[in-house]
């Protein structure tokens, strides 16, 4: 599994069906002279088994020679091209993809189309398939979209009101991302509750530094947070989410920034950040138990803007089976998980305050009311080779 972000490349072999991880790869600060790759043999606790390498890697072409090399070199093998399948995540598939697509020159060109709608996430996927495909040609890629899952969405729901070109001939719809730890939260849910997608309605809630709702009706995903970018929805580690657009025309009136400026500001300094100087959840509760009254409000305010979706999808779904949470914070902050669902009552949400503190892993069952409320872990990776897998052998996703 081949992740290319825009300033690194996470690479992940997987012994498939059950997902067991044999080797994993980092490389970060791509485009340096100090880019940094790391090497874990995670089915090991054996210290030695891992190795560092640093040095300058110009780019995400660069960073996958430089991979292969390293585990030639180890000798820990297999090499990248010894896999049965190389998945690929890629950011966006705008409406050409409903699913995962085996790779070959149309898809290729349709993820360069695409450059447009995500300019810092495609280019960096394009190169990672590009290389692979010139190091590999024997090895079958598959591209798995982040947008993917989304595509069930109505035009209600994916569209806004502006005007019809815009959408025609600019693109400029609701698209959605983090499909495929949505796509996850279902199946786990699904196993977990042994009832097939089609048999509930599930409140999908992605908690990491990026963060994302989802309403899925019946194993259709009906409605999400995010929209033309990742920019849309919930409060995030550093991007603002919902915000009112006028406030940027107000902005490039009243101060000295421009729009890329503030493009920069809504992504980058912005969400919890921006609110109360850190991103990090943990650093935030731990400056709230010290008094810090910017820090309570963040969190206030971030787990005010998760209820507020929840209603909104329970009023989209008629009714709600399935409340889960995934990522770095709904799986680990037990305190967020009950702030979001205190007050829900009506709506069948509640939290037993024994089982959210005990939760030990796996997916955990914490409701005190009519509706499941678990906590699911995230499994992206997983899930991308998954797709891949059945997208090869000719599963419909
Ligand atoms: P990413 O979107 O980068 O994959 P993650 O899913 O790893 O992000 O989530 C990162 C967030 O999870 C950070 O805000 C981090 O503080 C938070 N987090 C991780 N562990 C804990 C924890 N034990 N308690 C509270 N928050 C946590």
């Amino acid at each position: 599994m081949i992740n290319s972000g825009s300033s690194s490349l996470k690479y992940r072999l997987l012994d498939m069906p059950g997902a067991a991880v044999r080797l994993d790869a980092v490389v970060e600060r791509i485009g340096r002279d100090d880019s940094h790759l790391r090497l874990r043999r995670p089915d090991t606790s054996d210290e030695t088994q891992g190795c560092e390498w640093v040095g300058p890697i110009a780019d995400h072409r660069a960073a996958l020679a430089q991979v292969d090399a390293s585990l030639r070199a180890s000798g820990w093998g297999p090499e990248v091209g010894a896999a049965d399948i190389v998945a690929h995540r890629v950011v966006h598939g705008g409406e050409s993809f409903q699913g995962p697509a085996l790779i070959d020159d149309q898809v290729v060109a349709a993820i360069r189309d695409h450059c447009r709608l995500a300019p810092l996430h495609n280019p960096a996927n394009l190169a990672g398939i590009e290389r692979c495909r010139e190091l590999f040609p024997q090895v079958p890629q598959v591209a798995v979209f982040d947008t993917a899952f989304h595509q069930s969405l109505p035009a209600s729901a994916y569209r806004y009101a502006l005007p019809t070109d815009w959408y025609h001939r600019h693109g400029v719809r609701r698209y959605g991302f983090h499909g495929t730890s949505h796509a996850s939260v279902l199946r786990q849910t699904a196993a977990f509750t042994r009832r097939p997608p089609e048999a509930f309605n599930l409140i999908s809630l992605h908690l990491g530094n990026g963060a994302s709702a989802a309403a899925i009706r019946a194993g259709r995903c009906v409605d999400t947070s995010m929209g033309l970018t990742p920019l849309e929805g919930l409060v995030m580690g550093t991007r603002s989410g919902d915000i009112d657009p006028a406030i940027l025309f107000h902005m490039t009136r009243d101060s000295d920034l421009d729009l890329s400026q503030l493009e920069t500001a809504l992504n980058r300094d912005s969400g919890l950040k921006g609110l109360c100087g850190s991103n990090d959840l943990r650093e935030i509760q731990r400056a709230v138990e010290a008094g810090d009254a910017a820090a309570r409000l963040a969190i206030d305010i971030y787990c005010y803007r998760i209820k507020k979706y929840i209603g909104a999808y329970a009023a989209v779904l008629g009714e709600v089976d399935v409340l889960a949470f995934t990522a770095g914070v709904g799986e680990n902050s037990a305190s967020i998980r009950a702030q979001v669902c205190d007050g829900l009552e009506s709506l069948g949400i509640a939290v037993d305050e024994q089982r959210n503190q005990y939760y030990q892993g796996g997916v955990g069952e914490i409701q005190a009311g009519a509706v499941k409320v678990l906590v699911v872990p995230a499994d992206e990776a997983h899930e991308i080779a998954r797709q891949a897998l059945d997208c090869l052998h000719g599963v419909s996703a």
